[in-house]
C-alpha cells in the first residue's frame, strides 16, 4: 500500500490517476489540480470556435466524480504551492484559502505547459487572446458573440495558430495570420507540404503575414485595434496569441531536480525524475525522440500525455515499464485539406546534422479506375543517407489517408529501413488504394 500524491489532474495526470485506480488495488491517490475542469481537450476549441461542433461538453471525458467513485480523493481548484522534497509533503491551497499539506510514498508530477507570452508593449490590452484552457476558448467565443469584433489576428502559425485561423474565418471574421517563419507550419512539414497549406488558407480567404515578426499592439478605450509587425500595421479587433508553450516547472525549478535545456523536466524511461520517489508525465517532462536516436526532447502533444501517465502509473503500480519513446506523430486537417507527419522532416534532419535522402511519390488514393472521391495523395520518406533507417514521412491529401501515417511511425521506433518497405505487404483493394499505391513506389524508388 502506497500513498500516492498527484499534482495536475488533466490528460497526464488523469492516465496516470486512472492507470493506478484500474489495475492495482490498496493504494492511496490524492490529486490537486488548480483548475476547476478536468481533461478538456484544446484540440476541440478551433472547432467550437469555428462552429464546427455544438458545443464544448464533448469537449471532457473524465469528471471529478468519476475520480472520486474510484476511490481517489481530488482537490480542484487547488494549486499545490510547495514541495518539500526531503520530508516527501506537499502543500496546497485551494480557493476558500484552506491549506493541505500531504505526505506521498510516491509522487507525480503533472503541471503540463504554459502558453508562451511574450511581453510585447500593448499587450495587456483587451481582447489579446490565449488559447489553453477551457476558460481561454469560452471567453473567446463570448467575445465573438459581439458583432463589432470583425477583424481577428492570430500570431503564430504553428499546428494551433493554423487550426484557430480557419476556426474565426468559419465564424465570419475577417481573419489574419502572423508568424516570423516564411510559411506555415514549419515545424512539422518540409517547405512543400507548408506552402500546399499555406495556399488552401489562402484560397479559403485568411491574409497571411509570414516573414512578419510582431512589435506591439496599440488600442483605443484599452482595447486592441492594431497589430503593428516589422512590416506593416493592420487594424484588428481581438489577437489570438499561439506562439508555444513552454513546460511548467514551477514547483521543482528550484529543487535540484534536473531540467531540460527548456526547463522540462528530465525523466527515465519510467518516466521517473533525478529525485527518489518522484514521477513527472505530460507536457512537463521530457520524452524520448526515436528520430532521434531515443534522444530525450521536448515533444508537448496529448497524445504523448497520456502515454507517458499510463507508464508512470504502472511503474509506480508495481509493474516496470519503459516507455517506447515517441516520434511526434500528428496530423491537422484544415477545411478539406489533410497533414499527416512522423518523425524528422527532411528540414528538421538538416538542422539536427544528420544526412539524409528522400523520396517523393504523388499518386492516386484509390485504384486508377476509381471515377468518384479518388484524389492524389503526396507521401514524402525521410530516411539516414548512411543506415537507410525510415526517419520520418509526411503525406498530404483532401482523401483521409491519416491511418497511413502510423505505419510510418511504427517504421521509425523500430528502426526499418526503406529498403524493408519496398515489398512491405502493403493490401490492394480498389475502393482503399492502388495496386501499385504511392507508399511503395516511394520506397521502390529510393536512390
Ligand atoms: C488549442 C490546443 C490544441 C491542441 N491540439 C492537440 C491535438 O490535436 N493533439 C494533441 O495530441 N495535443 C494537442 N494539444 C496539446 C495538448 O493539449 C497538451 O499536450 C496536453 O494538454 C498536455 O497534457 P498535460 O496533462 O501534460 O498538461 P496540461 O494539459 O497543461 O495540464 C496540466 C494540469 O496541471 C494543473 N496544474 C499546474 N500547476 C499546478 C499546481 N501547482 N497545482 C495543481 N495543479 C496544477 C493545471 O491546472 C492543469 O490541469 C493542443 C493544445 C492546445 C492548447
Amino acid at each position: 500500500m502506497s500513498k500516492i500524491v498527484v499534482v495536475g489532474a488533466n490528460h497526464a495526470g488523469t492516465a496516470a490517476i486512472n492507470t493506478i485506480l484500474d489495475n492495482y488495488e490498496g493504494n492511496e491517490v490524492v490529486a490537486f489540480d488548480a483548475n476547476s475542469n478536468i481533461s478538456f481537450l484544446g484540440c476541440g476549441m478551433a472547432l467550437w470556435i469555428g462552429n464546427q461542433i455544438s458545443g464544448p461538453d464533448g469537449l471532457f471525458y473524465q469528471t471529478k466524480e468519476q475520480f472520486e467513485a474510484k476511490g481517489c480523493t481530488i482537490h480542484m481548484e487547488c494549486p499545490v504551492e510547495h514541495i518539500d522534497f526531503d520530508a516527501k509533503v506537499v502543500y496546497a491551497k485551494d480557493k476558500d484559502g484552506v491549506a493541505y499539506e500531504e505526505s506521498y510514498d510516491k509522487l507525480i508530477l503533472a503541471t503540463g505547459s504554459l502558453p508562451i507570452l511574450p511581453r510585447f508593449e500593448g499587450g495587456d490590452l483587451e481582447n489579446i487572446q490565449q488559447v489553453k484552457l477551457f476558460q481561454d476558448a469560452k471567453e473567446v467565443v463570448d467575445k465573438l458573440e459581439n458583432p463589432s469584433i470583425k477583424t481577428v489576428a492570430v500570431v503564430g502559425a504553428g499546428y494551433i495558430g493554423v487550426e484557430l485561423a480557419e476556426a474565426f474565418q468559419r465564424n465570419g471574421r475577417h481573419t489574419l495570420l502572423v508568424d516570423m517563419a516564411p510559411t506555415c507550419m514549419a515545424n512539422n512539414f518540409d517547405p512543400e507540404f507548408s506552402e500546399r497549406m499555406a495556399q488552401n488558407l489562402a484560397d479559403n480567404g485568411i491574409e497571411a503575414h509570414y516573414g512578419e515578426g510582431v512589435d506591439r499592439f496599440e488600442g483605443t478605450d484599452g482595447k486592441v485595434t492594431k497589430l503593428v509587425t516589422n512590416k506593416g500595421s493592420y487594424d484588428v479587433d481581438m489577437v489570438c496569441v499561439c506562439i508555444g508553450f513552454r513546460p511548467n516547472n514551477e514547483l521543482v525549478k528550484d529543487s535540484g531536480m534536473k531540467l531540460f535545456a527548456n526547463g522540462a523536466i528530465l525523466v527515465d524511461r519510467h518516466q521517473q525524475t533525478s529525485i527518489p520517489d518522484v514521477y513527472a508525465v505530460g507536457d512537463c517532462a521530457t520524452i524520448f525522440n526515436n528520430s532521434l536516436d531515443g534522444e530525450p526532447g521536448y515533444i508537448a502533444l496529448a497524445s504523448n500525455a497520456v502515454r507517458s501517465g499510463i507508464v508512470a502509473g504502472h511503474n509506480i503500480g508495481g509493474t516496470a515499464l519503459e516507455t517506447a519513446g515517441v516520434q511526434g506523430s500528428s496530423g491537422i486537417c484544415i477545411y478539406d485539406l489533410k497533414m499527416v507527419s512522423t518523425g524528422l522532416t527532411e528540414s528538421a534532419a538538416k538542422r539536427a546534422g544528420i544526412e539524409v535522402k528522400t523520396t517523393t511519390v504523388t499518386g492516386c488514393q484509390k485504384a486508377p479506375f476509381i471515377e468518384h472521391d479518388n484524389p492524389d495523395a503526396t507521401c514524402k520518406i525521410v530516411y539516414d543517407a548512411n543506415t537507410r533507417a525510415i526517419l520520418g514521412a509526411q503525406i498530404a491529401s483532401t482523401y483521409d489517408m491519416h491511418g497511413n501515417i502510423n505505419m510510418f511511425s511504427l517504421a521509425v521506433e523500430k528502426k526499418v529501413t526503406i529498403d524493408e518497405l519496398k515489398l512491405l505487404d502493403i493490401f490492394f483493394l480498389p475502393h482503399f488504394n492502388a495496386p501499385y499505391n504511392y507508399i511503395t513506389l516511394a520506397a521502390l524508388q529510393a536512390e
